[in-house]
Order: C-alpha cells, then sequence, then structure tokens
C-alpha cells in the first residue's frame, strides 16, 4: 500500500507543501490528502485590500479544487477538530478520522487578544475573506448610519495595532472610504480614522525614515496615530488606552499580533508558547514523522537569534522544503536545512504609496518603487503557484 501524506491546511506553506511533494513521488507512490476549512486557497496578504474595497473576492480566493485538478491530490474541506501525534489520528469536524504515515501541520495562526478584557467580544479581526467582507461592509454600514444620525461613534473608526496588517489596511481604508462617504453625502473629514499602537512607533520592523515617511502619507490622508498607548480593554464601543482616555467607536478591528491555535498545543507536539518546536528540517523536535510549517511552528535560523517571523514568504518556502524533506524521510536520504531567502519587507500605504526595505542590503525604496516592488511580489506569488499547478488563472 502507498505511504498516506495527510496536509493539514492550505494556506501558502500547505499549499506549497502539497504541491511540492508531488514534484518528487506519483500518484502511485504517495497518497496526499489535503484538509482545509475553506474551498479556497485565500491570499491573506492582500485581504487589507479586500477590507478597504479596492479588490473583489475572486482577486484574494483560488478555489482549490481548482489548483488540484490533475494533481493527484485528495481534498477534504472540514475544519480540523483535533489532532493526536502519539496515535497518529487526525479528528475532522465532519465526524471523520483520518491516519498518516507522514503528517504536515500547516494550520496557521489566530488573531492574538492577549487577555485584554471585552477585546475580542467587541471587535473584529482580518486574517480570513469573510472578515475583510466583514470589515468592509461594517465600515460601509456605520457611514450610512452616520449620514442619518450624525453619531459620532459611527463616524469613529480605530485601529488596534500599527504592525504591518494594521499600517496596511488603514491604507486602503483611507484611500478607498472617501467614495463611499460621498455616495452617501457624508464629508470624509467628518470620519475620524485612529490607529492605536501600544509601542513607541508602528512598523517598527523598518527604519526611521520610512516609518516618518509612512505616517505622513496617512496623516496627509486623515489617519490619526496614537503611539505609545496600548489598549487595555473594551466595553460595548469604548476602546479603554493605557493613560485612561477612552475612545467611543463603532468600528474597532483589532490587528495587534497572531497567537498559536490551542489545537497544536493540545497535540502532543512540543511546543513553545503553543507553536510547534522544529528542528533545521522543519521536523517537530518531538516526533520526526510530523512536519510543521508556516506559523504553526517556531523555528530558529541556525545563528540563533529570533525566530522566523510568522510571514507569508516564510510560510511558502517551508512547504517548498518540506515536499522535498518528506521524500527523503521516506527514502532515506539527506534531509535539506531550511535556509530561506528574505525579499524584504514591504508595507503598502494604499493604492498609490508604499515602504520597503528590499534586498541583502536592506535597501529602502518608498512610492512608486516600493508599489510597484508590493504589486509585483504578489504577481510573483500568483504566477508561481499557477503555474506549479499548471493553471491559467
Ligand atoms: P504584529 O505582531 O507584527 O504587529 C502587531 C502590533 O500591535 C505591534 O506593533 C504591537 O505593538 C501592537 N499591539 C499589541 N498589543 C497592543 C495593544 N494592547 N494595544 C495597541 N497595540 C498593540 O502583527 P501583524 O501586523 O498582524 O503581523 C503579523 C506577521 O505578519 C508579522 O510577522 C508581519 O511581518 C507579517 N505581515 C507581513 C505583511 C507584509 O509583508 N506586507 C503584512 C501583514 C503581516
Amino acid at each position: 500500500m502507498s505511504k498516506q501524506i495527510v496536509i493539514l491546511g492550505a494556506g501558502y506553506a500547505g499549499l506549497l507543501s502539497a504541491l511540492s511533494v508531488r514534484e518528487y513521488y506519483n500518484k502511485d507512490e504517495v497518497q496526499v490528502t489535503v484538509v482545509n476549512q475553506f474551498p479556497t486557497h485565500q491570499i491573506i496578504t492582500e485581504l487589507h485590500r479586500l477590507a478597504g474595497g479596492s479588490i473583489s473576492e475572486q482577486a484574494v480566493s483560488i478555489p482549490l479544487e481548482k489548483l488540484f485538478k490533475g494533481k493527484d491530490i485528495d481534498l477534504i474541506i472540514s475544519k480540523v477538530e483535533s489532532f493526536s501525534v502519539d496515535n497518529k489520528e487526525v479528528k475532522l469536524a465532519n465526524g471523520s478520522t483520518l491516519s498518516y504515515d507522514a503528517l504536515v501541520v500547516a494550520l496557521g495562526s489566530q488573531t492574538g487578544f492577549f487577555g485584554i478584557p471585552g477585546l475580542e467580544e467587541n471587535s473584529m479581526v482580518l486574517k480570513s475573506v469573510n472578515d475583510a467582507n466583514k470589515i468592509y461592509k461594517h465600515i460601509e454600514d456605520r457611514i450610512r448610519e452616520y449620514a442619518q444620525t450624525n453619531n459620532e461613534a459611527d463616524a469613529t473608526i480605530v485601529i488596534g495595532g500599527g504592525g504591518l496588517t494594521g499600517v496596511e489596511l488603514i491604507g486602503e481604508i483611507v484611500d478607498h472610504f472617501p467614495k463611499i462617504a460621498k455616495k452617501f453625502g457624508v464629508d470624509f473629514k467628518d470620519l475620524k480614522i485612529k490607529l492605536v499602537e501600544a509601542g513607541p512607533k508602528i512598523l517598527p520592523v523598518l527604519p526611521d525614515h520610512l516609518i516618518e515617511r509612512a505616517m505622513t502619507s496617512l496623516e496627509a490622508r486623515g489617519v490619526e496615530f496614537l503611539t505609545g498607548l496600548p489598549v487595555t480593554g473594551v466595553k460595548g464601543n469604548q476602546i479603554e488606552l493605557k493613560d485612561g482616555q477612552t475612545i467611543t467607536a463603532n468600528t474597532l478591528v483589532w490587528t495587534g499580533g497572531v497567537a498559536a491555535l490551542p489545537i497544536v498545543g493540545e497535540s502532543g507536539l512540543e511546543v513553545d508558547r503553543g507553536k510547534a518546536t522544529v528542528n533545521e528540517f522543519l521536523q517537530s523536535k518531538s516526533h520526526n514523522d510530523v512536519f510543521v510549517v508556516g506559523d504553526s511552528a517556531v523555528a530558529f535560523p541556525p545563528e540563533g537569534g529570533r525566530p522566523y517571523a510568522p510571514t507569508a514568504q516564510n510560510a511558502w518556502q517551508m512547504g517548498e522544503l518540506v515536499g522535498y524533506n518528506l521524500y527523503a524521510a521516506f527514502e532515506g536520504k539527506k534531509l535539506e536545512e531550511f535556509s530561506p531567502v528574505n525579499s524584504g519587507t514591504l508595507a503598502s500605504l494604499g493604492r498609490k504609496d508604499a515602504v520597503a526595505t528590499v534586498g541583502a542590503n536592506n535597501t529602502s525604496l518608498k512610492g512608486l518603487p516600493a508599489t510597484l516592488m508590493k504589486e509585483a511580489s504578489n504577481v510573483r506569488y500568483l504566477s508561481h503557484i499557477t503555474a506549479l499547478f499548471s493553471l491559467a488563472y
């Protein structure tokens, strides 16, 4: 009987794992099963654009059935309820149970609320196509409501967290929503669009001159930054900040960071703060028949220091490596070490502006070159997966 590889998740890491396994093994040699909660592969690095209304849902969600057509990959659309690495068993929400010879955990992460009272119940997040659609509709509804009632809370939009997710989202909001405001007869200047960041600066991964550029660009379009002010609690539409002030807002999108998924921590894998610890080959440190890729893993560069960041580019490269390492592990060959190429950090600031550091020397880019680079990186990803899946996208 052929070996069974089960891949949990079809985000960047899971999709590329499935694809790359098929570069080494044909269908008679291994059976590949991918389980995903959604029927689509979601381009989550572009979700801010969907939430801001500048692109359609089709641009950020590709049907998995289409991607897997002719690839001899079994696709199961179901949430993974739990998995046990000691029993080599995966339980799905659809009631079925899978067993495996090798498992790839590529389940991603979730938004972290860090125990802040009332935050989860009273905010929206940006982790999926559904979330992005919800944010768009919610803001549109609030502006419509404001046109009727003049209620300031409807005119106040708060983004919690000034990392890349929060900044890219606010850039889209200030680009697109002036048109929506106009449609409802609202002066966009009446809207209060605030970004609250706990740390002393937004986008701490970028050099100071690019941070200043990002802030100036967004302030010119109406964003107010409140830095050094952690959100400490939320009661209904009251957002409490550490200095005692309260913002009343009927829109709060929380982009304060990522947290591990409980099912990874409960699986029997060795974990560090809920994420699975892996060796240089991306094999679980406790179970060598399990590879963990993307945000579910905590992986360190050989020189030590901080773990690799939970980014799309790392997830994608982890997936590609694991395809080969599954083959190497089954065939008793030497496994390859994870050594990602860092293509830089690109932050869009709406449709027409961006800041970035690229290349080995961390060259700074801003404005049009950075915008084009950001678009090119998305096109590069889409053409990579579609070429590999021989699909005209
Ligand atoms: P993040 O952890 O990078 O940023 C979250 C921000 O929220 C931090 O600046 C943090 O100080 C702030 N925060 C935390 N608690 C807070 C509080 N109580 N009140 C106010 N602010 C608070 O999270 P992210 O932006 O979602 O990014 C997650 C990962 O995804 C990162 O590795 C990032 O690099 C990557 N990412 C990359 C891109 C891109 O390359 N363009 C886009 C989005 C995300």
